[in-house]
């Protein structure tokens, strides 16, 4: 969330209602038409605009740590990868941009010029209306929802 908000600056915040981001672990089949696979391979997955599902593969290591052992997956990575699809990104081809379909952990991890564009040009005026949240200004002060 840290690193989208530096470009967007995206506001998480609790509202009394329903939240429209709803985030959890699971195994296997869950509910929705992508059951996990267990470890490795998919690793999580989200659920466009306005939908508001993030889903992580608790088969997977999750690790917080910003070294690599043991095959463990940064949980930071992927879910900057997936909160890029929640604001309703979608993949890039350019390798070591967030968006990258491919997991590959970075010691480094930073957002991608390439990411940074992808967010700016999605903020205009049709996307915030597309989003349907209470987006009143541009890539700055797009207020979004609860998060848990
Ligand atoms: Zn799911
Ligand atoms: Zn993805």
């Amino acid at each position: 969330i840290q690193d989208w908000s530096s470009v967007i600056q995206l506001d998480f915040y609790k509202t009394s209602g329903q939240s429209p981001i709803r985030i959890g672990f699971y195994d296997g089949y869950h509910g929705d038409s992508d059951p996990f696979d267990g470890q490795g391979h998919v690793l999580a997955h989200t659920f466009f605009p306005t939908d508001g599902r993030m889903h992580f593969d608790n088969a997977e290591k999750w690790s917080s740590k910003t070294s690599n052992n043991n095959n463990t997956i940064n949980l930071r990575q992927v879910a900057t990868h997936e909160i890029g699809h929640l604001i309703g990104l979608g993949h890039s081809n350019v390798k070591g941009a967030v968006m990258f379909p491919y997991y590959s952990f970075q010691k480094n991890f930073t957002l991608h010029p390439d990411d940074i564009k992808g967010a700016l040009k999605l903020f205009s005026k049709y996307h915030c209306t597309y989003l349907k949240y209470s987006c009143t200004y541009f890539i700055k002060n797009l207020t979004i929802f609860e998060i848990f």
